[in-house]
Parts: structure tokens; sequence; C-alpha cells
């Protein structure tokens, strides 16, 4: 159980006149409330960050990358609580989460070396006497809107770069997952963050989140969710000219081919298909099989998804929790259901339980490319296996949805490996390894459909919360008796 979880603006914890209950996933019960917060309160989180900005664009670089290394350390000593707060919220198994949290801490460290390398280049004039060199600068109050699936990884590879760069941030959290993000202010607090430099807003993306859309203070978003969220986002932003990072939907697959390690192949799919309950952007959603492998790589795949123990995940033992809420379950249901008018259920399919939001690992066969499961974005833990014949086939299958974030392929085929690695349309893929994953020195996102801006995590991270200065310098005067064109 938590309190009343209030927002945090200027490094005050202020309450607002509205609050609703978090809801355990997995129980159906109340953690405890949270403010409802509105236009009124963006508006003065936004007012604190912009007024907080000159004094932390002017402090070195070197010394917010070692507040971000302070973040990583307290976060550490708290792992375990917000470890457990991300389960009772969120739903996903103790593992899960605990590896959840140090993926974050990991983001901080890899980010706080930023503050030490934020350099630019010295490059050559084509002008005698003349200096030039490039410089990064911060953009000045960015905001921050992410979702419930990852509600501590995600703020953080955000925050991290968009921090250490010198920009002041609003973050809105997903609605849903408030608690491990009052704990993530609480860290940036007692690690010696100046007031204003972070604020963090509760309360409806429709409000809330638009009001930061529309600021004209407001220089950037970064923004991950749904695809019809950040579609909007992209468009709202537009109007102020902001710059915009969407991070959305993914419908990544897994190629089997004939010559794969198939029990390697199949404990991968189940992995990316069922782990955090199929709720990961990078989840597992389409098995993409050579035929003749196709009925034994079945056999295993349902063989290790009967195995799965889904319940609460605070519990021993448990391998797959609920999904996050009422809504999250309906959808997943509703596609069960169209699963099973377009193929053939191989097993799942169904609720478990009466209590809370637990849904069966399911697997459906003879699914064909173009049918809605093999199409739309089902975010649970369903796995749709499609067999095709040749591998120009599977290449083309794998690629022919709207989504482009990870793939992976099981093969011994070098050859095969590199061909594939050329073609596939998504911006993060494996080989002979599940889709699901990224670690933090590695640039994270998306292609097509799934993505918009720079790529996340990794040294790419900061080219979002930068803006480019180049400076000439002419040390003699030299362009006043030089024909300039
Ligand atoms: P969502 O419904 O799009 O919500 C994402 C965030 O946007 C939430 O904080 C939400 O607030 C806010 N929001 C809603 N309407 C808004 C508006 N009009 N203006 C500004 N903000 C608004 O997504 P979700 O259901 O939380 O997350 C699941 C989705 O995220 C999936 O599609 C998944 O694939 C995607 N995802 C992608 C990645 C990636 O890196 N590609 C990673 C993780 C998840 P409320 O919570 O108040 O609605
Ligand atoms: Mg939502």
């Amino acid at each position: 159980m938590h309190e009343l979880i209030k927002n945090y603006i200027d490094g005050e914890w202020v309450g607002a006149s509205r609050s609703t209950k978090n809801i355990n996933p997995a129980t159906g019960e109340s953690l405890g409330e949270v403010v409802v917060s509105g236009r009124e309160e963006a508006l003065k989180a936004v007012e604190a960050a912009k007024r907080a900005f000159p004094a932390w664009r002017r402090t070195p670089a070197p010394r917010r990358g070692e507040l971000l290394a302070r973040v990583a350390i307290e976060m550490a000593k708290r792992k375990e609580e917000l470890a457990r707060a991300l389960t009772l919220e969120e739903g996903k198994t103790i593992g899960e989460s605990l590896g959840e949290v140090q993926k974050a801490i990991n983001n901080l460290e890899f980010q706080s070396g930023e503050g030490r390398r934020l350099n630019g280049e010295t490059v050559p004039s084509e002008l005698p006497s003349t200096f030039c060199w490039t410089q990064r600068d911060p953009l000045g109050v960015v905001a921050l809107v992410t979702p419930w699936n990852f509600p501590v990884a995600i703020p953080i590879w955000k925050l991290a770069p968009a921090l250490v760069c010198g920009n002041t941030v609003v973050l809105k959290p997903a609605s849903i997952t408030p608690w491990t993000a009052k704990i993530i202010a609480e860290i940036f607090e007692t690690a010696g963050l100046p007031k204003g430099v972070l604020n963090v807003v509760f309360g409806p993306g429709s409000s809330v989140g638009q009001t930061l859309v529309e600021h004209p203070d407001v220089k950037a978003i970064s923004f991950t969710g749904s695809n019809e969220v950040g579609t909007k986002l992209y468009v709202d932003a537009a109007a102020t000219l902001k710059k915009v990072q969407c991070e959305m939907g993914g419908k990544n697959p897994v190629i089997v081919l004939e010559d794969a390690d198939l029990e390697l192949a199949a404990t991968g799919a189940a992995q990316g298909a069922f782990g955090s309950t199929g709720q990961r952007c990078t989840a597992t959603s389409r098995a993409i099989v050579m035929s003749s492998v196709a009925k034994e790589f079945t056999r295993l795949v349902v063989e290790k998804a009967r195995a799965l123990k889904v319940g609460d995940g605070t519990t021993a033992g448990v391998n797959v929790g609920p999904c996050v809420d009422e809504s999250q379950f309906d959808t997943v249901m509703s596609y069960l259901e169209i699963g099973k008018r377009e193929a053939k259920l191989a097993v799942g399919g169904e609720r478990v339980g009466d209590k809370g939001f637990f849904v069966a690992p399911t697997v459906f066969v003879g699914v064909k490319p173009e049918m809605r499961i093999a199409q739309e974005e089902i975010f649970g833990p369903v796995l749709s296996i499609i067999e095709v014949e040749s591998f120009e086939e599977a290449m083309h299958v794998a690629n022919d949805v709207k989504f482009g974030l990870t793939s992976s392929i099981y093969t011994r085929d070098v050859g095969r490996v590199f061909q594939y690695a050329e073609h596939i349309e998504t911006g993060i893929t494996h080989v002979n390894s599940p889709t699901v994953g990224g670690e933090a020195q590695l640039p994270f996102g998306g292609m097509k459909a799934t993505g918009v801006g720079a790529r996340e995590m990794g040294r790419t991270a900061i080219e979002f919360y930068c803006e480019w200065k180049t400076v000439y310098v002419d040390y003699t005067g030299a362009k006043r008796t030089t024909n300039i064109y």
C-alpha cells in the first residue's frame, strides 16, 4: 500500500483537487490513491522547468553526469522496493521487475558518462585564419510521455540523456502506473537534483499530456506508447514546431529456418511471446516457420506454453502475470475470439481463474499473413504461427506489416544471416536469440510505423536532446579581405 501519490513540481510534493485508485491487476484491490491533475498543474510544471533551465544548463556537463551516477546508486539501494511496487501496480513477475530496474540502472550508468563526452568537433575552414567548431546546446524544457508497460526503464532511458544534455523535464507517466514514477522522483530528489529540473505530473493524457504537447515553452516531446496516441501527438506538436520522438507499437516476427536448432528456437519464441505477459513492445507475436519443421516447432512451443504458471507476479514460481488492467484484458480476449474465427487454436485461448486479468499463454496455428492476428498488435501472451515454403517467402512475410521494431531469425546458415540482416525492416534484430531485450549502450527503436525521431539509448540517445551550434572565428580579420560567397 502507498500513501496518496502527489505531483512533484518545483521540488515540492503538491496535491490536486481530485484523486483516483491505483489498482493491482492481480487482485483487483486498490494499492492507494493518486492525484488526478489537469491543465493547471501541467502549466505549473512547465513554468518550474523553465525557471530551472538557465542554472541547469550552466551546470558543467560532467557535474550533470555525476548526478546521474548518484541516481544509479540510490536506485540500486531501493531496487527491491521499486521492483515490488512495479509488480504490484503493473503485474509483471518480481523477476521481470528486478530485471527492469536493473536496466534502468544500466541506462543511468551509461548516460552519466555522456556528461564527460558531450563533445562537438573542430572542422577546417575554407578561409584563412578561421577556426570552426561545433558544440551541443540543450533544447530547454522537454516533456516525456511514457507508457505503463515499462514504467521504470522507459522514463529513465529518456530522463538520463535529457538531463545530462542540460534540459529540464516534465514527465507525464502513464496514469495506471504512478507508484513507480513517484519512487523515481524521490530517488532524483535524494540524489540532489536541483528543484524544478525534474517535474512529474499525474493525470490523463487527454489533459496533462495534451497541455504539454501544445505548450509553446516545451521544446521537445519524447513519447513511447500506442500508434493511435503517438500519431496524433506528432501532428499536434508540429503546430508549435517541437522536436518529436515517438516509439510505438510492434508486430515482431521470429523466423525459423529448416536448419534451426528447434529446441532453442521454441524456447526463444516462448520467452519472447509470453514473457512480461506479452506486454512488451518487443514481444514476439509471429513465428514464421518453414513448413518442413513447423510441426515439430509447434509441438515444442505448445509444450513450453503449457508448462508456464500464470498467476500473481509476487508469488514464487509464477512465470506469467496478469494483463495490466480490464481494458487491456478485454482487448486481448477479443483478439482470442478473432483468432479462433480466423485460424486454429493450438493451446490457451482463454481466461485463467475468475479474478484478476489473467490470460493463458496462447498459440494459433494455420495463420495466414493477412489475418488480423498476424497484422495487429495484440499486447498479450499470444503467438501466431505462419508456415512458409522458402527463405524469400519468410522475409516477405516478416516485412509485410506496418510495424518495424524488432525481429529474430533462427538458423545456422551464415549466408542467410547476412541476407536477413540486410533486408529485415526492423530497428533491432536478433540472431538465434529472442526478439526481446536491449542493452543500455546500444541504440533502441523502430522503423516504419513503429518509430519517428532519433533512436533512444546508447550514444545515439543524446542526439534527440541537443541542438548543434556551429561557431566560426575569424582570428585575424581575414574575412574582410577575402571574397565570401
Ligand atoms: P498509450 O495509451 O498510447 O499511452 C502512452 C502515454 O500517452 C500515456 O502516458 C498516456 O496517458 C499518454 N497519452 C494519452 N493520450 C494522450 C494525449 N492526447 N496527449 C498526450 N499524451 C497522451 O500507450 P500505453 O497503452 O500506455 O502503452 C502501450 C503501447 O506502448 C503499445 O502500443 C506498445 O507497443 C507501446 N510501446 C512501445 C515501445 C517502443 O519503444 N517502441 C516501448 C513500450 C511500449 P494515460 O496513461 O493517462 O492514458
Ligand atoms: Mg492506454
